[in-house]
């Protein structure tokens, strides 16, 4: 399974289209690893985890074709993960497709899309997905597991597997609520890619994680037998609240066994 990590920014991207704060000053600067835009991964070329405000600039900048591209899971509604003015491009005259697009999420990503136009609707599946109930999409099973991340719509992280390599995205999501570990109880995962919005800095809210809480994770994924010695561990997601420069979280990371995503770095499994 190869995981392109198309963002790995937070609402505000890395730097911030308007701010001028030291961290996205220094990012502006170095350039490189530390330019972070909205959060998307791409798994194989043939599923899509969200559609930020940013993918236009992802398909320019690593020469993506998504003229054919059929699978599109959504996390949550939260316009870093799904800039819902974009789809109206699925349309003809703004495109030439052979096939419709799935889009996939929960119920409340359903209804929010109720209203869409007929035209769209030709070209827009829309597949509302219960949490712990596996899907097959493609050539992978997928199972959607409850985030905790937002009180008014219910956010879903993915367990994506192609039978050979089972991946977590947890993205976006703060601790989760016993449901999602009473499912993760039973579930052997090869790789997890986990959101740290807050990273160096910690917050007082609960909907974001930071590192000390994915070494907390990372910490109670291997006790309850989720995760063994050979998983993966990376970050994505980063706000500048958190200070997340690169080469910061990398000298943070590197010894507690955990890789730090960065836009295009692909994670082979
Ligand atoms: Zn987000
Ligand atoms: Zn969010």
């Amino acid at each position: 399974m190869r995981v392109l990590f198309l963002g790995t920014a937070a609402a505000e991207g890395v730097p911030g289209l308007f701010c001028g704060c030291e961290v996205c000053q220094i990012a502006r600067q170095r350039g490189g690893k530390d330019l972070r835009t909205r959060s998307s991964i791409f798994i194989d070329g043939v599923l899509k985890i969200d559609l930020p405000p940013d993918t236009l600039h992802h398909v320019l900048t690593y020469g993506l074709d998504l003229s054919g591209l059929q699978h599109l899971l959504i996390t949550h509604t939260h316009e870093d993960h799904l800039a819902v003015h974009e789809l109206a491009y699925l349309t003809p005259g703004f495109a030439y497709r052979q096939q419709p697009l799935t889009a996939y999420g929960s119920e409340d990503f359903v209804r929010l899309l109720a209203g869409m136009s007929d035209n769209l609707r030709q070209w827009l599946n829309l597949q509302s997905l219960q949490p712990f109930t596996p899907y097959e999409i493609d050539r992978y099973t997928v199972i959607p597991v409850l985030a905790h991340h937002r009180e008014d719509e219910q956010c879903l992280n993915y367990v994506v597997s192609d039978g050979k390599v089972t991946l977590l995205y947890m993205c976006d999501t703060g601790w989760y609520r016993e449901a999602t570990w009473r499912y993760l109880a039973g579930v052997r995962l090869d790789a997890v890619i986990a959101e740290c919005t807050k990273a160096f800095v910690d917050a007082p809210y609960d909907t974001h994680l930071g590192l000390t809480e994915v070494l907390e994770l990372k910490e109670r994924f291997r006790t309850m037998g989720i995760t063994h010695s050979a998983t993966r561990w990376a970050i994505t997601h980063f706000s500048h609240n958190g200070r997340p420069l690169h080469q910061d979280l990398e000298a943070f990371c590197m010894p507690h066994g955990i890789e730090v995503a960065y836009d295009g770095w692909e994670m082979t499994l």
